[in-house]
């Protein structure tokens, strides 16, 4: 291969457990600025690309992460966006499935790659998975087969990355994308599932960094306090409500919590239905106990991850759209993140 082929890709480290070690004193992990890549990780050097590297400073962990550092990353990719083909984002993975779920929606019309990935085990580490993420998501990264889309590169699978969630805390395979299959897989060669991956669009990169934080996210369970849900709506400013229900989109049917929903409503507080579950799709016209909420005005997520919904709440209700818009716009897809019926 000529020189000329080489993809030029910007590794933007912003911190996370591929990065940490062992704090002495207090036997915790915390992360450091392991610096240029190559030093750890020399294989990158086969691969046909040209590598350079920002680091975030400080470093963090990614239960650290803020709406404002998504719109650090987003700008970092504007702004080398005419200089590089592809971008990876090397994050915690606690996080990772809300800013890839955020930057999805931020990056408009995005026509590279931008990848995130991590690792369960820092990199220095004998049995790190850190190495094989990384080194997989620099060869997706340099691959001539253009993913127009954020993802998550882990455990030799690419997913699109407002599908994830992080389903495990013990094993490699830490994201799992139930409702959507992977963009592409990593055996003995990389298989691109081409049908499952956005199209490339020609139109110009355009950022958007408006999150709105006034939204909550609230997890049903039997027996839940009705006062509780009410002192959430009475929250000052509160503009969006998560609802995290049973199944297929089911909640009592307790009078008192559709009365706190309907007045939550009635104040032009956007609510999304989600499903607890992993996979399948909220249908709230299924049993009784969903076509309550239907009527009461709650709203489909449809699909959607907690995480994606989350973000994309928080992203809608940041163009100061009214309330009625919101309810609309939340139930199509920005970015891939449900599944038009
Ligand atoms: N707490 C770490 C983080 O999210 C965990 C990890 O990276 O896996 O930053």
């Amino acid at each position: 291969m000529s020189k000329t082929d080489k993809k030029n890709i910007l590794v933007i480290y912003t911190g996370g457990t591929i990065g940490m070690i062992h704090d002495e004193e207090s036997g915790t992990l915390k992360p450091f600025n392991f610096g240029r890549l190559s030093t750890v990780v020399p294989e990158l050097k086969k691969l046909p690309c040209r590598i350079d590297f920002h680091s975030f400073d400080p470093l963090i962990d990614s239960s650290d992460m803020q709406p404002a550092l998504w719109t650090k990353m987003a700008r970092q990719i504007e702004v080398n966006y005419h200089k590089y083909d592809a971008f990876i984002i090397l994050h915690g993975t606690d996080t990772m499935a809300y800013t890839a779920s955020a930057l999805s929606y931020m990056l408009q019309n995005l026509n590279k790659p931008v990848i995130l990935t991590g690792s369960q085990l820092p990199i220095g580490e004998i049995r790190t998975d850190a190495r094989t993420n990384l080194i997989t998501a620099v060869e997706i990264a340099s691959s001539n087969v253009v993913i127009p889309e954020v993802c998550i590169c882990f455990d030799n699978k690419l997913f699109r990355g407002n599908r994830t969630e992080k389903y495990t805390s013990l094993h490699f395979d830490a994201f799992q994308s139930i409702n959507y299959p992977p963009l592409a897989e990593a055996g003995t060669e990389i298989i691109y599932n081409h049908e499952y991956i956005r199209e490339v669009n020609n139109n110009s990169l355009k950022v958007v960094s408006h999150f709105c934080e006034d939204v909550f996210v609230i997890k049903l369970f039997p027996g839940i306090s009705m006062a509780a849900i009410q002192s959430v709506v009475e929250l000052p400013g509160i503009k969006g409500l998560i609802l995290e229900t049973y199944g297929s989109g089911n909640a009592p049917k307790d009078t008192r919590l559709l009365n706190i929903l309907k007045e939550a409503i009635k104040k032009d507080i956007v609510v999304v239905n989600v499903s607890q579950c992993s996979g399948g799709v909220v249908q709230m016209e299924k049993y009784e106990n969903g076509m309550v909420l239907k009527q009461a005005g709650v709203v489909s997520g449809k699909d959607m991850t907690t995480e994606a919904a989350t973000t994309k709440l928080m992203f809608l209700l940041g163009s100061d759209s009214p309330a009625t818009e919101v309810k609309v716009s939340v139930q199509y897809s920005i970015a891939g993140e449900l599944s038009s019926e």
